[in-house]
């Protein structure tokens, strides 16, 4: 969908959010655009809101006011499942997998609308080409995976569905250096295949080197946006929102 100037509008759009949890006011007012193939950080320290923002954005918390639109249409009617229909990919904090399914069974759930077998097969092996860990341990139950191979799967059965835009909660939380990098660098193939990715990390440094653009979220606002490289190359901005 195109605006008045004939710009095409955003993939994804928060506009003035606010949410609630009882008199916790956790997201003050929160405005981003993410485009088409463009990777976008949500910045910020424990508690700034990361995740409630992007939980309002999938529907999954009640907005108080604001709105969301896709593709520049509201989608604030829509359940979270509605719109996991209509493009939205999400992978939330803590990598919630299915443990007692197969790593090829999670896969394969990702995709479960897909009815054209062929079709999800085509995808599964998508998935196992980026991560090839993943093609490694295909019948081995979720559960049993490591932290990071988790991570792994909850990334690649969010790609299934093969959404317009993919959310991802914190995807080092909690990961060995070693497999933050692993993660790391397949986002980094993820986005040269033009995918668009909105992340959220308390790490920054980490997701500076990937994003094209950020927010720096504080007391549930936007604190400061910029082009992540601006973030990456002035020390006394990063010094100045990010503590670092
Ligand atoms: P973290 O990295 O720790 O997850 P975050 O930036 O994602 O932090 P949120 O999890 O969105 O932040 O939390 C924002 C605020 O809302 C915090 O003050 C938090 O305590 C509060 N909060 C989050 N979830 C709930 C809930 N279910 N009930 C009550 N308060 C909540």
């Amino acid at each position: 969908m195109r605006d008045d100037q004939g710009k095409r509008a955003p993939v994804l759009s928060a506009r003035d959010l606010h949410v609630y949890y009882d008199k916790v006011h956790a997201v003050q007012g929160i405005s981003l655009d993410v485009h088409a193939g463009e990777v976008v950080a949500i910045l910020g320290a424990n508690g700034a809101g990361k995740s409630s923002a992007m939980r309002a954005l999938m529907g999954l918390v009640p907005v108080r006011s604001g709105s969301v639109l896709l593709e520049g249409t509201s989608i604030d009617a829509l359940r979270s499942d509605q719109r996991v229909a209509r493009g939205l990919g999400y992978s939330p904090e803590g990598r919630r997998v299915f443990g007692d399914l197969t790593v090829h069974e999670n896969l394969q759930m990702g995709a479960y609308v897909v009815n054209d077998r062929d079709e999800v097969s085509a995808r599964v092996e998508t998935v196992y080409g980026m991560f090839p860990r993943l093609r490694e341990r295909t019948r081995q139950l979720a559960a049993t995976l490591s932290g990071g191979e988790q991570q792994m799967l909850a990334i690649g059965r969010a790609m299934m569905r093969r959404p317009k835009v993919l959310m991802l909660d914190e995807p080092s939380l909690g990961l060995a250096p070693v497999m933050v990098k692993v993660i790391y660098q397949t986002l980094q193939r993820i986005r040269e295949q033009g995918l668009t990715l909105l992340l959220s990390e308390q790490s920054a440094h980490i997701a500076l080197a990937v994003a094209d653009r950020a927010y720096v979220f504080e007391n549930g606002r936007v604190a400061f946006s910029a082009p992540a490289q601006d973030l990456r190359n002035d020390p006394a901005l990063r010094a100045s929102y990010l503590g670092a």
